[in-house]
Parts: C-alpha cells; structure tokens; sequence
C-alpha cells in the first residue's frame, strides 16, 4: 500500500506529531493490509460523507478507510550501522510514495535550532538539497550513457536525451524534478529514472500554540508557503504540540476542544486529507445494512481492480458494479428512490471508477 515519509530536521517536531498520528491511530486489526511497525502510523481517513451515509442506512458498524505514514527519521535513527546516515536517509525516501517535510515555524527559545536560529528556508533547503544532489548524480550518468547512444542516431536515446536535458538542468539550478512541466509522454520517461525529487511533497509547517487561529501571521510560515509555490507544492499547517493533545480526544469531546481553540478542523486531519490525495487516493463506499464502509482505491482504476481492493474474488469474478454517487443518494435518500430516479447505474469491468461512489459489486465464485 502506498505511504507517506515524514522528513525534517532535528527538533523540528517531527516525533511529536508522529506521535499524533499514532494516538489518534487506527487499530490494525481492522487493517489487515497495513503494516505493523512502529515507524508507521496508520490514521483513519475522515470524511464527512461516511457520517451521512451512516444516518442514511443506519449500519450495525461502520468503518473509515485508512492509509500510513513512515516515520523515515525513527526508522534511520534506530538503524545506523553499516551504511552511512545519509545514504539510510536517501534509500527510505525511495521506498515512499510521498513526502510530508516538517518545518519548524515556532519560535521557542528553550528548543534549541540544530543550525542555532530558526531559518525555514535554510532548514527545508538542507534536506532538498540532498535529495537534489543524489538525483544529480543518478541523472549524471545516465545523461552520458544516453548521450552515446543519442549520437549514433538511436530513435529512443534521442527522446530519452532531451528529458535528461530538462532534468539536468533543472537539478544543477537547485530545482526539484517535481517542479518541471512535463509532457505525458516525457512523464513516462521520466518514471524510469526513479527520481527522490519528483515524488510530491507537502509540507507541514508547525507553529506556536498560540498561532494556530491565525498562521498567517507567522512569518516564517509565509516564508514557506512563498518557497513552496514556486515548485508547485502545497502547505499545511500544525501545532504539533497540540495536535498531540487532540488527538487523545474523540467524537464530541475533540469537537468541543477545537471549539475552545477556535479552529473548525485540526491540523493533523487537514494533513490526513492533503496526504491521501497527494498519494493519488480516493474512496468510494459500500453502504449495506450490516456495514457500511470506506474503501481506498488509486484514482485511475476501474470498477475490477477497484473491487479486488474488498478481495481478490471479487477482481477475478468481477460482473457488474452497481454505482450511484454519493451526492446522488444523499439527495434521493434511500437506495430505493435512488433506483426508482434511475440514479444507479450498472457498469462493467471499463468503468473508472469516482471519489465518492456507493457501490454494491455483483460477481461469481
Ligand atoms: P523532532 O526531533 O523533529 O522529532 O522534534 P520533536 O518532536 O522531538 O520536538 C522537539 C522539541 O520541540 C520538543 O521539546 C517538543 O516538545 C518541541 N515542540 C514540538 N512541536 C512544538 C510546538 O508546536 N510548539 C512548541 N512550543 N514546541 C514544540
């Protein structure tokens, strides 16, 4: 299943929030695909629509979907021998899909700032730049390789040539992959180089306990959100002080907290929701009256694949895919009017399958 590597400095807050992600974190029985290691936090998805779903079918149970974060700082500190830090750093950032870069915003005397002030631009620069580097290198290579090749007229070198040009150059002006325009057909190229920059970053900038009802006005946040719109990347924001706090909290208790605190939604579900749709993930639901239930699929996929994700049995005798979409039934209000307005349709192994289908698959044993 796809992750999400949290990165950043020391004393950025990176444990902290990490520990967020597990106290609030979702029991893996219920997840058997998930892995179990403590340098990964599994946190439930939430979504408004499984709550309404729930109001409309009136399930004995209901069940989110769920996805994990890799927490790439303790797995490289409790694993130092033999290879260098650096290069324990670089091979877990390959094995994610995403990347969630903590940036320490807050201004906190007592905390000491590995570099002895609190600069973001300077923080969020020394991990990019490694990552830079090492794609620097990789590219080198196979930019002369290719360049051979390209000379003597080979059709696919010459293509290939020109992508590395784009990437090279970018990466020698100090510029991630992730931020160059790429053409589809570029973009499928590019996928072969296994580049560390071009995997989607998000990053996390943590403010003070008291700046979380107005960030904005956190300067070093500006900062970043200014550094991260040049390469196209979002930023969120946390108190990982008090996400970590929340977090112990649940249902009307949490609502009441953030009340108190003045926020409409915490910081660690705004990173959830920003996470899983970095990872190119969505839901769609199964609603019956024993259970309704969240499941993940990769956008992209269709109705079989997206039913293998409930079980393998159900990809292998896949029929039919009888679907509504959630705004569909919510408006109908039950099934039956649903199906009586000719809202649910019936589609085959080619349908691509929606963020927010209700979906009951027919198939063979
Ligand atoms: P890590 O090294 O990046 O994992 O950082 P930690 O999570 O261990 O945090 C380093 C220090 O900063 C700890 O003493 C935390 O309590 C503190 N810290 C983390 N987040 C916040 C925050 O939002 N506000 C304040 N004031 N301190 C924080």
């Amino acid at each position: 299943s796809l992750t999400a590597g949290i990165v950043g400095l020391p004393n950025v807050g990176k444990s902290t929030l990490f520990n967020a992600i597990t106290q609030a974190g979702a029991e893996s029985a219920n997840y058997p695909f998930c892995t179990i290691d403590p340098n990964v936090g599994i946190v439930e998805v939430p979504d408004e629509r499984l709550r309404k779903l729930t109001e409309l079918v009136n399930p004995k149970k209901t069940v989110p979907t769920a996805f994990e974060f890799t927490d790439i700082a303790g797995i490289v500190k409790g694993a130092s021998k033999g290879e260098g830090l650096g290069n324990q750093f670089l091979s877990h950032i390959r094995q994610v899909d995403a990347i969630c870069h903590v940036v320490r915003c807050f201004n906190d005397d007592n905390i000491t700032h590995v570099s002895g002030r609190v600069n973001p631009i300077d923080d969020i620069e020394t991990i990019n730049l490694e990552l830079i580097l090492a794609d620097l290198e990789s590219v080198t290579k196979r930019y002369q390789r290719v360049e051979k090749m390209a000379k003597q007229k080979d059709k696919n070198a010459m293509v290939e040539f020109e992508v590395l040009k784009k990437v090279k150059d970018a990466l020698e002006d100090e510029m991630p992959a992730r931020s160059i325009d790429f053409s589809k057909e570029e973009l499928k190229i590019v996928k072969q180089f296994h580049l560390l920059t071009i995997k989607p970053v998000l990053y996390v900038g943590n403010v003070g306990e008291d700046e979380i009802q107005n960030p904005e006005e956190n300067e070093n946040l500006q900062l970043v959100q200014e550094y991260a719109a040049k390469e196209g990347s979002k930023v969120i924001t946390v108190c990982a002080k008090i996400e970590s706090e929340i977090a112990e909290l649940e249902g009307e208790e949490k609502e009441m907290f953030l009340e108190e605190l003045g926020i409409a939604e915490s910081g660690l579900d705004q990173l959830i929701k920003a996470s899983y749709h970095m990872l190119g993930l969505a839901t769609y639901f199964t609603a019956g009256e024993k259970e309704v239930r969240a499941w993940t699929f990769k956008k992209g996929m269709k109705a079989p694949q997206a039913a293998g994700v409930i079980h393998s049995d159900f990809e292998r005798g896949f029929i039919r895919a009888e679907t509504v979409s959630y705004e569909d039934l919510l408006a109908a209000g039950s099934m039956t009017v649903a199906k009586e307005q000719g809202k649910v349709r019936s589609e085959g192994k080619e349908y691509v399958v929606q963020d927010g289908d209700v979906i009951l698959f027919r198939f063979n044993v």
